[in-house]
């Protein structure tokens, strides 16, 4: 061929990759206030304590051959390189479900009711893909819970953990579980990045689709199928629409079964039943300190701002939430909850709907949200004052509520800034007889705000 013709061989080749891609649907992890190593240690925090009210089995041959399986998927592009664990757990309910992060559980009634190894392997991408689309976290940023930055730091203090102060905020991973409770249109995402994995691995993606499609007609009869699809609920057309993606994907060589499927079921089958462990759960205590007047700076995913070196910034540099306060500055309210009672919270809120951040209606939903949480709060006599921040229209609110760690009265005063990530924002809190003190620094922080990204 001349290289004329290499040309348009070339052309026609680029153009097909075109096509599908025009057609392929984009799949990529959405809003998201935690970073990519909380999800990891949420997911090992979560692990711990669901291992403790599960029955996680020990049969070496039965583990092996669900971590090949698991590896297999975990090693595709698709997976995002989380650190991937699998294991087995001792239950009849067709089920199966990942941690962010990556710990994997598959049920031996999943396995049991397999066809072959293809649809064990589809629940496990499908599982997988949630991970990797940072389904579970997206939810819980998705929740706006102002309260959220206060949790993180108490998860980082004493023997306070991730789990247990969502646990707190109603956030879990149990049954109905804003963690593991996906919604129709993540549902759909993980179907279609599963298919891509699967493909990838040498399994058929219609594997996945049909066992999906086979629960659904198995449920409403009363049996145990229901549990996995009461947290993955069906977004419609699964055969459908994984066949579609099939066309785009290339042309698969489906030889990844082992064809080891019966003698695993047969393992299964001989296993005898054993009673779960109980579950425990514990909580810390925090002993009180003014802002130094030496700022010192904290750089987040998108913002930078500085704050008194004294203050410690109790976040991760990568999330967009971040509490920055003394060690005495936090406390725990009566159910266990962590509470900044002088410090400041920042982070994002999540417009409904996924529209763009405005300033004054969405500061207004904030608003009541945080009324919400603590009946007392009222905003002061002045409502809200325009400023600018880092050249952006900005509104700062006071408002004022009975501390629910100390019993006295406090000052919030709320910052809100439109962004394209969504409405930004940073209480500052303080006692009320400490504020006029500290008002100065509060104002210093305001002037460092720097957006980027
Ligand atoms: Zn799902």
């Amino acid at each position: 061929m001349g290289r004329a013709g290499r040309g348009i061989a070339m052309t026609a080749a680029v153009l097909v990759c075109l096509q599908a891609a025009d057609k392929q649907r984009d799949l990529k992890p959405g809003f998201n206030l935690f970073s990519k190593d909380q999800d990891v240690q949420l997911g090992r925090e979560g692990a711990v304590q669901i291992e403790k009210q599960v029955r996680v089995l020990s049969d070496r041959d039965l583990n092996d051959y669900v971590v090949r399986i698991g590896r297999k998927l975990a090693s595709q592009a698709q997976a995002d390189k989380y650190p991937y664990t699998f294991k087995v757990v001792q239950d009849k309910a067709i089920n199966a479900f990942a941690l962010p992060g990556g710990p994997t559980y598959v049920n031996t009634g999943l396995i049991l009711a397999a066809e072959n190894e293809g649809q064990l392997a589809g629940v496990m991408a499908h599982e997988i893909s949630h991970v990797a689309l940072r389904h579970g976290t997206n939810q819980a940023s998705k929740a706006n819970l102002i309260q959220l930055p206060a949790m993180l730091a108490g998860a980082v203090i004493g023997n306070g953990s991730i789990v247990g102060q969502l646990a707190q905020l109603g956030i879990s991973f149990g049954a109905g579980g804003l963690l593991l409770r996906y919604s129709r249109n993540a549902e759909r995402d993980a179907d279609l990045l599963g298919a891509r994995m699967m493909s990838q691995a040498g399994y058929n993606p219609i594997d996945m689709a049909r066992f999906f499609e086979k629960l659904e007609g198995e449920s409403g009869r009363g049996n145990v199928v229901t549990q996995f699809l009461s947290s993955h609920p069906n977004p419609g057309n699964r055969v459908k629409a994984v066949q579609e993606e099939i066309r785009y994907l290339p042309r698969g060589n489906y030889n990844a079964d082992s064809g080891e499927l019966p003698r695993i079921k047969q393992i299964v089958g001989g296993l005898k039943e054993e009673p779960r462990p109980a579950a425990e759960v514990s909580a810390a205590n925090i002993p009180s300190s003014r802002p130094s007047s030496q700022l010192k700076q904290y750089r987040g995913r998108s913002f930078l701002l500085a704050h008194p070196d004294n203050w410690e910034p109790y976040g991760d540099r990568d999330a967009n939430m971040v509490t920055i306060a003394p060690r005495g500055g936090l406390g725990r309210s009566r159910d266990g909850q962590v509470h900044v009672a002088f410090g400041v919270m920042v982070s994002y809120y999540s417009p409904p709907n996924q529209e763009r951040a405005d300033l004054r209606r969405h500061t207004a939903l904030l608003i009541r949200q945080m009324q919400q949480n603590n009946p007392s709060m009222q905003a002061g006599r002045d409502g809200s004052r325009r400023i600018a921040v880092d050249g952006e229209a900005a509104l700062v609110t006071t408002l004022y509520s009975e501390s629910v760690i100390r019993g006295e009265r406090e000052v919030d005063v709320l910052l809100t800034v439109a962004r394209p990530e969504g409405l930004f924002y940073l209480i500052f809190i303080a006692p009320e007889r400490e504020f006029r003190d500290v008002q100065g620094t509060f104002d210093e922080m305001l002037r460092s705000i720097r957006f980027s990204g």
